[in-house]
């Protein structure tokens, strides 16, 4: 049976209107406003042949402007194939090809980039967007759990990046589960200093609709603009990876989060150990998650009550979801056993945009395979090891690049780190570490920093000094790039 609501921003608006729903530089906009300025915009899609069901390409900065645009297009149930703002003209011209769009609507922040981009379809400018004259709008009062909503495309860490069917049902469950997880309360504000093209950012702004919660929007991140925003807008939760936690650690110095905080909710790659451990010194309420864009946002989470019990793991699956560990069969396997991560859940994306083969491929009874290793201690707690391509294998071990990558960027002096497997006539592979340094330091200083932190089998045997590490649009780290560099 497939279930019927009602559309999540007209119920939003009608229950309760006057709450502030966006901050925003320094104005707030309640959920009226938001509706009423979807609604105008809505129009004018529609005047442009936007139809229920159509693909629609964005490439928006965090604006409230963007949020408006994305809104509308829910109004009227067009489907906004969101795009990372970070991918070159040729990237981006392939994913709004892919995604069969019948029109691509950006901002001139991006002029100069889509210079050389070349569409059969028409292109709008939203700063050109006259909603003066906007004709009424057909919305949809009703949305099907099924309808998709928004299509994002993976990182391309792997391989070619997918388009990711994510359905209203996917965003409700998604935001249901973490609700059951963190609580809401009255006074909740959710910083989003992440991108909205980012199933991070995306979830904030559908948590913010089904809970009524206000949420401030940056346009990007800033450590001393959040720890003012922190302060000033009385922030509760707040979204961050890796690299934006370790700055705001390092920008906090000695101060402490104020104690109405309560959440920074870390997510979409590993979490090196000694920032966490430095977390827990700084008394940070870190929920460490583990997601990707195919579950709609995180779909293991741990609470801060585990973070020392529990370092390193990224919790237990969250209440409408579960999570497996399988051998290469898709056979479940026992406790602390590595093998392939499998989820499941109404928040899973039910496959890939026009992709039925590879979609079906990627599934064993209604599981999905993610292409990461890890394990499931007695308690069912998740340790996400690595991606199963970048494990190396070294005498018959197992070795996770992740785990000496988080050792290497500890070190002062090193800024950036990657970690791949050799070949080597011994043992098979053994692991190198490319390196961006900040500081002076040399080769052996940072193999004896390693040696006093790791298994002596994990030891990379060489360190490649680099500028820079090759990261894609979502910064993360391209180790088949390091492969190809190694090979030459
Ligand atoms: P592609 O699928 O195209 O290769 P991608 O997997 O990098 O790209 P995303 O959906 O943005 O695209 O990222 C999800 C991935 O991020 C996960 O599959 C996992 O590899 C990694 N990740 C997310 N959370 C964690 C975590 N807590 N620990 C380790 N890795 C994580
Ligand atoms: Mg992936």
């Amino acid at each position: 049976m497939t279930e019927t609501i009602p559309n999540p921003l007209l119920k939003r608006a009608f229950l309760t209107p006057n709450r502030p729903m966006i901050r925003f530089k320094d104005r707030d906009y309640s959920f009226k406003e938001m509706y009423e300025r979807a609604l105008k915009q809505a129009g004018h899609l529609q005047s442009q042949g936007v139809k229920k069901g159509d693909y629609v390409a964005v490439l928006l900065q965090n604006h409230v402007d963007s949020v408006v645009m994305l809104l509308s297009l829910q109004l009227i149930g067009g489907i906004a194939v969101i795009l990372n703002n970070r991918l070159t003209a040729e990237e981006l011209a392939w994913q709004i090809e892919d995604s069969n769009s019948i029109l691509f609507i950006t901002e001139e922040g991006f002029r100069d980039k889509l210079a050389r981009l070349q569409l059969e379809i028409p292109w709008l400018w939203k700063a050109t967007i006259d909603t003066s004259n906007s004709m009424s709008p057909a919305v949809q009062d009703e949305v099907n759990l099924d309808d998709v909503c928004s299509v994002m495309y993976t990182s391309g860490t792997t391989g070619k990046p997918k388009g990711v069917l994510q359905t209203y049902g996917n965003h409700w469950w998604s935001a249901t589960g973490s609700a059951l997880n963190l609580g809401i309360s009255e006074d909740d504000c959710w910083l989003c200093t992440v991108p909205l093209f980012h199933i991070s950012g995306f979830s904030i702004l559908m948590r913010s609709i089904i809970y009524g919660m206000r949420m401030v929007l940056h346009e990007g991140f800033n450590e001393g603009l959040v720890l003012e925003t922190i302060e000033t807008e009385k922030v509760t939760i707040m979204s961050v990876v890796t690299t934006m936690l370790s700055r705001l650690v390092e920008a906090l110095n000695h101060r402490t989060l104020p104690s109405r905080f309560r959440c920074m909710l870390l997510g979409g790659g590993p979490a090196p150990l000694p920032l966490l451990e430095k977390c827990v010194e700084k008394n940070i309420p870190v929920f460490q998650s583990y997601g990707m864009t195919e579950t709609s946002s995180q779909i293991v989470t741990l609470s801060p009550e585990y973070s020392i019990s529990k370092l390193g793991s990224a919790g237990k699956a969250l209440f409408p979801s579960q999570v497996k560990i399988a051998d290469s069969n898709g056979k479940e396997i026992e406790a602390n056993q590595s093998g392939e991560i499998l989820v499941k859940g109404p928040n899973v994306t039910s496959g890939y945009l026009n992709r039925e083969v590879e979609s079906r491929k990627q599934f064993v009874d209604g599981w999905l395979k993610t292409g990461d290793v890890g394990y499931l201690d007695e308690e069912g707690f998740l340790y996400v090891l690595d991606r199963r391509s970048d494990l190396i294998i070294s005498g018959g071990e197992n070795i996770y690049p992740a785990e000496i990558e988080g050792i290497l960027t500890s070190h002062p002096d090193i800024e950036d780190a990657g970690v791949i497997g050799a070949a080597d006539h011994q043992w098979g592979q053994v692991p190198v570490a490319f390196v961006k340094k900040i500081g002076s330091v040399a080769e052996e200083e940072i193999i004896h920093y390693c040696s006093e932190r790791l298994a002596r089998y994990k030891l990379p045997k060489k360190i490649y000094f680099v500028d820079e590490l090759p990261r894609n649009a979502s910064r993360k780290l391209l180790r088949r790039e390091l492969r190809q560099m190694l090979d030459k």
